[in-house]
């Protein structure tokens, strides 16, 4: 078969979205579907929403269902990729959720999961900005931070499908709780929620700052654009709440080159959209601190954005099957 599409799903804590393939990667009709996950409706909800998700990204296409080659499935972990489980995924309530199984009750074709960040790692070293490299790590900032491990090109899972967790490295074994039962943990510092805490925590105290009066002083409006839109006009508090950003990503950026010696990490997530007010005081740490030498280009910022783990989704099916005889 010459023509034929592959599907990609990546199912996130708030928001789900879905794009049909052309087999050589390109996004048919630049269309992507994005739907709120409605996690709180609880686990056969959110199924149900992402059935109705494929079947309206189908529809709108004009595909048929027998020129869709297979789908590519992107979730949080912890996962069982070689069960297609979804272990457990606090904000989605799912327990040991048969994600592949599901999907091919109600479709046709081969499914196959892979953790957000692994895919991330996969698509930024097939098409991003670490194209061609042979060994990258690539980092994701946003509510938490996620990450995945490529060695020779490859996904590097580890021998519980759990590598890659580098929201969990600590980086400071009597630093703050995690509810994941260690202390210190890098997201607990670099997170957007860390620097969401601190902010709601500054702004109670009676700190000053323009982000404080961009806010109109509500805890509910800060966010980290308002934050950018301060520091952009050279509120010193901002300016510091992102040199500490700088800090922390880092020192912990510093652990993954010390332990992989990768040619590029590459960061993702909303945190970098401040990329210019953390970045020199990042790399300044990162330098300090790594054994290895670090250049320009050894920290590198994804340019796929919100797509990264639709095309990541999309390498991961397409190699696979065109692997498997058709
Ligand atoms: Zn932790």
């Amino acid at each position: 078969m010459a023509g034929g599409y592959y599907l990609a799903l990546d199912i996130g804590g708030t928001k789900t979205a879905a794009a049909l393939f052309t087999r050589q990667g390109e996004i048919a009709g630049d269309l992507v579907l994005v739907v709120k996950s409605e996690t709180f409706r609880g686990e056969e909800a959110v199924y149900q929403n992402i059935r109705t998700l494929l079947e309206d990204l189908i529809r709108r296409q004009g595909a048929a269902v027998d020129e869709i080659l297979g789908i590519g499935v992107g979730s949080p972990g912890p996962l069982d990729t070689k069960r297609g489980l979804i272990i457990h995924a606090p904000l989605m309530k799912w327990r040991n959720f048969p994600v592949i199984e599901r999907l091919a009750v109600d479709f046709p074709f081969p499914a196959l999961l892979d953790n957000d960040g692994n895919l991330g790692a996969l698509a930024e070293q097939r098409r991003g900005v670490a194209r061609g490299l042979r060994n990258i790590v690539y980092v994701t900032v946003s509510t938490g931070c996620g990450g995945g491990i490529l060695i020779n090109g490859e996904i590097y899972r580890g021998a519980n499908d759990g590598a890659g967790e580098v929201g969990h490295m600590s980086i400071d074994p009597d630093g703050l709780e995690c509810p994941c039962g260690s202390r210190g943990c890098f997201e607990l510092y670099a997170s957007g929620t860390a620097l969401l805490n601190i902010l709601k925590a500054d702004m109670a105290a009676g700190k000053q700052s323009v982000v404080f009066d961009l806010a109109g002083n509500d805890v509910d409006k800060l966010s980290g654009r308002l934050l950018d839109e301060a520091a952009a006009r050279g509120d010193e508090y901002a300016l510091a709440l992102y040199r500490r950003e700088g800090y922390y990503l880092g020192a912990g950026l510093a652990n993954l080159f010390n332990l992989f010696d990768p040619e590029m990490i590459v960061l993702g997530g909303g945190i970098t959209k401040g990329r210019r007010f953390f970045h020199k005081t990042m790399m300044e740490t990162l330098m300090g601190r790594s054994e290895q030498p670090i250049h320009d280009d050894s920290v590198c910022y994804s340019e796929m954005n919100d797509r990264v783990v639709l095309y990541g989704a999309f390498f991961l099916i397409r190699e696979y099957m065109e692997k498997t005889p058709l």
